[in-house]
């Protein structure tokens, strides 16, 4: 099963991603959390990214479309995969369905994780995150004394989780990657959640309707 979850900033897709990897054994590819390590760790794609990241700017279509090649020739992706963050633009797409067919692979559907902006707002302004193990917990405003509760590591709060870029994230989506739902739609693949229900409700929903979509393929 090879996934694409749509959806803006903080609509659950990374935590989805977490529950679709354990119950069908298929890979996350969060292209947020490959950048986020590679500015962590000084790389050269680390820095190219980091100006846009900061501002909640995307970062150029060339740099992502050749990580993601480079992420899919990956023997875990042979088992199926969830792109998590990608693709975020039409010409990602489009470049995507180049880098499958020589890969062999096809996709089994695109997830579209429907929240509005006011409840992004109040989900990021308070969310942290694990450095360690990147579980997410809500914390509140700032980060200060809380430790993750997997592993205890003392929590950090994202930099483009301040409010004012959470907004320029937002319209990014808005404008660069809802598009990509008709996109999907008309290659029959989409299907639309609502992500203001429970993780719990979210996740059995599209467990339920990804079954039933991998039986008719
Ligand atoms: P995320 O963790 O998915 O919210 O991504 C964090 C940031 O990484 C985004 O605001 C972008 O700056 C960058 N990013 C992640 N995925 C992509 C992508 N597919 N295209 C362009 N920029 C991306």
């Amino acid at each position: 099963m090879n996934l694409i979850l749509l959806g803006p900033p903080g609509a659950g897709k990374g935590t989805q991603a977490k529950l679709l990897e354990e119950k069908f054994g298929i890979v996350q590819i969060s292209t947020g959390d490959i950048l986020r390590k590679s500015l962590a760790d000084g790389t050269p794609l680390g820095q190219k990214a980091k100006a846009y990241m900061g501002k909640g700017e995307l970062v150029p279509d060339s740099v992502m479309v050749d990580m993601i090649r480079e992420r899919l020739k990956e023997p875990d992706c042979l088992n199926g995969f969830i792109l998590d963050g990608f693709p975020r633009t039409i010409q990602q797409a489009e470049e995507l369905d180049k880098i499958l067919a020589v890969l062999g692979f096809s996709l089994t559907a695109a997830v579209k994780v429907n929240v509005p902006l006011e409840e992004i707002m109040r989900r990021l302004t308070i969310r942290c995150n694990c450095p360690n193990c990147g579980k997410i917990t809500a914390c509140g405003i700032t980060a200060d004394q809380f430790r993750c509760e997997n592993c205890g590591t003392v929590l950090v709060k994202r930099e483009d989780d301040k409010e004012e870029v959470v907004r320029k994230r937002f319209k990014v989506y808005e404008e660069q990657t809802q598009p990509l739902a008709e996109y999907y739609a008309k290659k029959g693949l989409l299907f639309e959640l609502d992500g203001t229900l429970s993780i719990p409700a979210v996740g059995k929903l599209m467990a339920e309707k990804l079954t039933s979509m991998k039986i008719k393929r």
